[in-house]
């Protein structure tokens, strides 16, 4: 159970809800004000608040318990929806670009932004550097690096609309190729964006080992429990936001089944406990080291 959830659910919900008016507010301001950099900054807001959308699903459905059909549980389902946001993203990203590119080569097709596009960016630029606050002040009161995480993702989002700003101030001044160039570059923002998506979730999906560092750390919650003489096959994967592994612990040979068992418990117990990312471990016990070694 995910610790301080209501909390972290009201921030990202509060978050979620300034994305759908930031996104609906954009849009149309890009469009009534001529701002091509504006309608894509309107529509990352979009792309915002459908990440939102997976965390707070992810939550809600990813963390259902395993059924009959479904026995590692539905951590994945988090994944999928991630991997086809991230395509999604890097699509839209796609065609704002081309379509940015195609104005500057046609400079007849250049848009006229005005004060209103201007004052809907200085307008999101307040209200995301007020969320980041918010939200930063919540992830330290519950410790969460995902909220965290969604607070510098606020700011960056300020940062984007900053870029318009730049872009809509500059055709005003006289420059009429800026707005486009800042179409240009919000929209590399959401290729980004979408590129990690695809990216993490396909990581995840080859089964690629955690790095050294986390490893290091599982070895030693492994050997700090009484009764484990050394491992083998430890492995590790990652399925949704955890970590899923197996290990073998060498134990005493004389020690009774019943003993053995317990310490074969207590490693489990412990890596589930003292590991904030281990989120389910299968431990095998051995009495001797001609089990197989990893490669
Ligand atoms: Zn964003």
């Amino acid at each position: 159970m995910i610790q301080h959830w209501p909390a972290k659910r009201r921030v990202t919900a509060v978050g979620a809800a300034w994305n759908l008016l930031l996104g609906i507010g954009k849009v149309i301001a890009g469009i009534l004000g001529q701002s091509q950099a504006l309608v894509v900054d309107g529509v990352h807001s979009f792309s915002d608040l459908v990440s939102d959308a997976v965390v707070l699903a992810a939550a809600r459905w990813g963390s259902l318990e395993a059924d009959h059909n479904h026995q590692y549980g539905h951590a994945r389902i988090e994944t999928m929806a991630s991997a086809l946001v991230g395509f999604l993203l890097l699509g839209v990203a796609a065609g704002f670009l081309i379509d940015a590119v195609g104005r500057l080569l046609e400079p007849e097709r250049l848009q006229q932004p005005g004060t209103l596009a201007l004052a809907a960016a200085l307008a999101s630029v307040v209200i995301k550097e007020v969320l980041f606050h918010y939200t930063r002040r919540v992830a330290r009161s519950t410790d969460s690096r995902l909220i965290e995480a969604n607070a510098w993702h606020h700011r960056s989002d300020a940062f984007s609309s900053i870029v318009v700003i730049f872009g809509v101030a500059g055709v005003m001044a006289g420059v009429a190729w800026l707005d486009s160039a800042a179409a240009i570059v919000v929209a590399a923002m959401v290729g980004w964006m979408g590129w990690q998506f695809v990216a993490s979730a396909v990581v995840e999906l080859v089964d690629t080992a955690i790095p050294e560092r986390e490893r290091r750390e599982l070895e030693r919650i492994i050997m700090a429990v009484d009764g484990v003489r050394d491992f083998r096959n430890l492995r590790t994967r990652r399925m949704g936001g955890g970590v899923v592994m197996d290990v073998t612990v060498l134990l005493d040979p004389e020690l009774p089944l019943v003993k053995a068992d317990t310490i074969a418990a207590r490693v489990r117990r412990g890596l589930l406990d003292q590991s904030t990312a281990v989120t389910d471990v299968v431990v095998g016990i051995a009495v001797n080291t001609r089990v197989e070694r990893e490669a």
